[in-house]
Order: C-alpha cells, then structure tokens, then sequence
C-alpha cells in the first residue's frame, strides 16, 4: 500500500451515490469541502482523504490496497469481484456493512411485444448489459445460452436500435423501461450501497480510526431508522396503545400534571410510524402525537 497516515477512503465523484455519500459522512463527523475540479478532499478534522472517482474504479482501488475503504452498489462490487477471479487479480475485500441508500436491482427486460414465458425463452439470443458477469453468473445457472452485446451505457436503447433482443440492466422504479418499450421479467440481482475496506494491512491507528468510522455509520444509521414517539394515552388503554408503537418495547410513562386518568408515553420506535398506526391510536384514545426524527444515536 502507498504509504499514507491518513485514511483513504473513495466515494463516487458524481452520479447516484455520491450525494448519499458525503452526507453519510458528514453525518459520522468528517469536515471535508468538495471542490468538483478535484480528485481529493482532506478532510479538516480528522486524518481523512476522499477519493472522488468513478463508481466503477472503487472495487479495484479497494482490492488492490490503493485506499483503505469505499463506498459502492454491491452490484459494481460483485461486478468486479466476478470479473477479477476470471482474471487472478486480487479480489479480496471486507463488505464492513449495507449502507441505506442505492437501492435497485439488475433485471432482465424485453420489448413489449417479446412473448416471454421465462428466461430460457431468451435461448440463442442477444442482450445488451453493462454487467457481462452478473448477467453469465444467472444464465449459467439457468443452463441457458444467448449472446454478448456489452455496452457501458444506453443498454435500454439497445432493443429498439436493433442491436440486442433484450436488456440486463439498473432498475429502480421502471420508468426508464417503460419508456423504452421495455417490461421487466427476471429479477437477477438486487442490491444497495455498501462500505468495503481494503484486506491489505492496516496500521492499528489507522484501524482504530475505520472502527470509530463504523461505529458512527451504525449510529447513523439507526437513528435515520428510528423515530422518537411522545403521546397521551389513557391509563385504561396504556397497553394496547404501547403494543402498537413499532419496536417499542420498554417505553417511558411519565405521570401528565392535574390529570390522573392519563399518562405521557415516550418511546424510541425502530420503524416509521404509518397514518393508519397513527389513526388506530386516536382510536384506543391517544392524544397529542409528536412523531419526530431522531439526529444520533449510540449505545
Ligand atoms: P460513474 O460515472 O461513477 O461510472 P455510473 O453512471 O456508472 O457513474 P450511476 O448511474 O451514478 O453510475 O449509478 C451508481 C450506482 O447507483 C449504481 O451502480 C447502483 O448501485 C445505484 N443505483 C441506484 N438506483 C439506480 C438506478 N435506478 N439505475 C442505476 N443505478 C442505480
Ligand atoms: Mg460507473
């Protein structure tokens, strides 16, 4: 590894994460201002470099010990880590965790008017993708053969400019197949952002530090998860309204001052609380619901 006190982790310069993951570290603590002509950012407050590059250069920087962690979609990353083994190149790294952003999956679609029953009714025929080996890892399983067309962007178009009869490609919500003329038919990968840290040895400062980095992702995350919840409930009712706030299981029940028929319930919930929880607790008699976010959280 190129000698370096500092830690060196690489982001996405610009697209999908990059945004996510900034803010993901900011949010751990880490003061850094991006200048967009730059490849580096140093951050102010602790010994911390951000690397701004492609998404698809992040494996490869992180498998060949260049930086010591990176933010990435698990599809890149299996991506590359498919595509190095076929090569023997390094291919080694340790996902820390799944982050809560990027979320999409790697799908097989064809044109509106393809008849398809399942994958196999693509035998012998070509699909255009930007993920070769996710794409040869599911046809192989499916013990089914079809032909390349490799394209490192506009795959969607590839149906309709009569290069491919099908697509392997990103999907989030579908729009961009539907107005391609596309339908999606086989989910073959799904995926989120995830942190990946380099196997290549660590100083233990260094450690120490993407222990303290993790630490606070957890934290953040979590917190990002939970929602705090203050409400009045009668005491008649005190249980079911408490069996109904998600994850709640140990609440705090203060007394309410000149009312001795209701009680202030404070509780951490794990999950978002819906409308319709909401509307079945006015319905067990709570009053004066407050929902709100929780900042940080720890321990
Ligand atoms: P770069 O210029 O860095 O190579 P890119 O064009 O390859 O960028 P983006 O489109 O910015 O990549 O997507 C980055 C990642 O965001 C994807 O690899 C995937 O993990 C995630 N992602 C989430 N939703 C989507 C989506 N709808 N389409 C594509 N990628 C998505
Ligand atoms: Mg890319």
């Amino acid at each position: 590894m190129i000698e370096s006190n500092r830690l060196r982790i690489a982001i996405q310069k610009s697209g999908r994460l990059s945004k996510e993951s900034q803010q993901l570290l900011k949010s751990c603590g880490v003061k850094f201002t991006v200048n967009e002509q730059r490849l580096i950012a140093h951050a102010d407050n602790m010994p911390i470099d951000l690397l701004r590059v492609r998404d698809d250069d992040i494996p490869g920087l992180v498998m060949d010990g260049v930086v010591d962690l990176g933010i990435i979609g698990e599809n890149v990353l299996e991506e590359e880590q498919i595509e190095r083994q076929t090569m023997s190149k390094p291919a080694e790294c340790l996902k820390l965790r799944q982050l809560d952003f990027g979320s999409c999956r790697l799908s097989l679609a064809v044109p509106t008017e393809f008849s398809y029953k399942n994958a196999s009714s693509l035998e012998g025929l070509r699909i255009a993708t930007s993920y070769p080996n996710l794409l040869r890892r599911y046809m192989e399983q499916q013990g089914i053969g079809y032909r390349d067309c490799m394209l490192k962007g506009s795959v969607e178009v590839a149906p309709r400019a009569g290069l491919a009869d099908g697509i392997c490609d990103l999907v989030s919500t579908g729009a961009t197949l539907e107005a391609n003329g596309l339908y999606e038919t086989d989910v073959i990968y799904r995926s989120m952002a995830c942190i990946i840290q380099s196997t290549q040895t660590q100083t233990s400062v260094k450690q120490a530090l993407i222990d303290k980095i993790l630490s606070r992702i957890n934290g953040v995350i979590r917190a990002r998860e939970s929602k705090y919840i203050m409400l009045h409930a009668p005491n008649a009712t005190l249980e079911q309204i408490v069996a109904l706030l998600p994850g709640a299981e140990r609440p705090t029940v203060l007394p309410l001052s000149h009312d001795s028929n209701r009680v202030a319930v404070h509780a951490v919930s794990t999950e978002d609380l819906f409308w319709d929880t909401m509307e079945q607790l006015t319905a067990l008699g709570a009053s004066s619901i407050l929902v709100m976010p929780i900042e940080k959280m720890m321990g």
